[in-house]
């Protein structure tokens, strides 16, 4: 989580901070080969080993959903054809993904919902994008436990979040106090150290509690979280990881293929992630020399920008994010 600069005044960024939710296995892949057992991996935290979803991903996706958002408000203003619009002559412009043409086909405007907030480049205008999106990464890891499903942290996670927790070496610590004193996952056990529980109310503290679609998991998983040291926490993470196994088909036969049987890996549902966004106040930018407007009348705003942002997010529960989307995968409920 970054923190916005301290000093009075007007700030010219403002971070924020979103949660979400795995509605399926997430895959973001990182290319296809082999590594190990799983032919097609997932990105991760060099690090620690831990897997994401970089920050590039999610402001791809987001921004063709907010094209197809912006559009599909208002279908009859020529202004508002985000994601599609074909030219008399055949010509393609969109605001979506990396523009049509070499990206001549963003369109580049200084009230633009799409090109302001992700940015394009044009031969003879460019801006940054204005939201910039930062790796989405693991908070809470549902974990299959011989006490049914836990939810895993670690110390260096809730770090991100200015809170401070300790756990000793090959054990677990709890976030609400527990009787349990031991953790099977299988083929490790782990008992329970001699580290105060945290506050009760680390959701509170994660500003979680009370965030609009947390409501309906936080009864499941309030009292079912736990530390794990962090070593540990990414080994469970990697061992816990979906992996699924699915066959290339000939599309000449309509058969699977021989010797096509592959494998891949993913985020498994109930998976708790956040990611940041860093705002750039709009006032400080040009397009072209056009100040950046968010209708005739008014000057853009970073409000403006989030709102933007956000009606690309909220696709993401319906369409996804990442590969193998058309295999069930993917889904993931930003709570906002
Ligand atoms: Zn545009």
């Amino acid at each position: 989580m970054t923190e916005a600069p301290a000093e009075t005044g007007q700030k010219p960024f403002e971070p924020r901070t979103y949660f979400a939710m795995a509605l399926d296995p997430i895959h973001v892949g990182t290319g296809g080969y082999r590594l190990g057992r799983v032919d097609n991996t997932i990105a991760r935290e060099p690090g620690t080993n831990v897997p994401k979803i970089p920050g590039s991903s999610i402001s791809g996706v987001t921004r063709t959903y907010t094209a197809m958002a912006v559009q599909s408000s208002d279908p009859a203003n020529e202004k508002k054809m985000k994601f599609q619009t074909i030219r008399e002559n055949g010509v393609v412009d969109s605001c979506a993904g990396k523009g049509a043409r070499d990206g001549e086909g963003h369109c580049g405007k200084a009230y633009c919902e799409v090109c302001v907030p992700f940015g394009f480049s044009k031969k003879n205008s460019s801006i940054q994008g204005l939201a910039q999106f930062f790796d989405a990464r693991i908070l809470f890891f549902p974990v299959y436990s011989m006490l049914g499903p836990v939810w895993i942290t670690s110390p260096t996670v809730l770090a991100s979040f200015g809170i401070e927790c300790s756990v000793e070496p090959e054990k677990f610590s709890a976030v609400t106090s527990t009787t349990i004193t031991a953790l099977n996952f299988g083929w490790l056990m782990l008992e329970k150290g001699s580290a105060t529980p945290l506050d009760p109310n680390i959701l509170d503290q994660l500003k979680l509690e009370g965030q609009p679609g947390f409501n309906s998991i936080q009864p499941i998983i309030k009292d079912k979280i736990y530390i794990l040291p962090d070593n540990l926490f990414s080994q469970v993470i990697n061992d816990n990881l979906e992996v699924r196994t699915s066959v290339a088909i000939d599309p000449a036969t309509g058969a699977a293929e021989s010797g096509a049987l592959f494998t891949y890996e993913a985020i498994p549902r109930a998976t708790i992630m956040w990611f940041d966004v860093v705002y750039n106040d709009p006032k400080y930018f040009r397009v072209d020399s056009n100040e950046i407007k968010k209708n005739d009348k008014e000057l853009a705003d970073i409000d403006w920008l989030e709102t933007n942002v956000k009606l690309g997010l909220k696709f993401m529960e319906s369409l996804g994010v990442g590969g193998m989307n058309t295999r069930g995968m993917g889904r993931l409920k930003v709570f906002i």
